[in-house]
């Protein structure tokens, strides 16, 4: 369950337009996380790449 963003009422997890309001909500809450992730994966390249002695082939 979560709450509507508009009327506060509390509506189905699911429920793309709010039963009260008809307000749609918005989804992706998996957004900041992902960009957390992504974040995270780009520390640990940029890391690895750092701590590779002599730097680069070549
Ligand atoms: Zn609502």
């Amino acid at each position: 369950m979560k709450q509507c963003r508009e009327c506060e009422a509390v509506i189905p997890d699911d429920a793309k337009l709010c039963p009260h309001c008809r307000v749609a909500q918005k989804r992706g809450d998996w957004l900041p996380q992902a960009t957390l992730v992504g974040l995270s994966i780009a520390a640990a390249v940029a890391v690895l790449f750092e701590g590779c002695p002599g730097g680069p082939i070549g």
